[in-house]
């Protein structure tokens, strides 16, 4: 990740550690994912156990992890920065 912005000059990460609150992000992002996984497999195929539908929605987010990560923590960063208004 670039430390700032090209265009801008927005230092991304503030302070060290910056990054931890956009687990929340990530948290609700990933649950979300996974829980339209199971929507899908219960709706399209009611006859497989509970344990595989459950696995399978764990096993098929895994893949956006890093799409998951990177937009948690841009909305970190959107969240914080509409709350806090001091320079960098
Ligand atoms: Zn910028």
């Amino acid at each position: 990740m670039l430390k700032v912005c090209s265009v801008c000059h927005l230092v991304y990460q503030r302070e060290p550690g910056y990054f931890s609150g956009a687990t929340f992000f990530s948290y609700a992002l990933g649950t979300t994912l996974v829980g339209i996984w199971i929507i899908i497999f219960f709706t399209f195929f009611p006859e497989l156990p509970d344990i595989w539908v459950h696995g399978l929605a764990l096993a098929l987010m895994l893949p956006f992890l890093p799409i998951i990560m990177r937009y948690s923590r841009i909305l970190w960063m959107m969240m914080d920065r509409s709350i806090d208004i001091s320079p960098q």
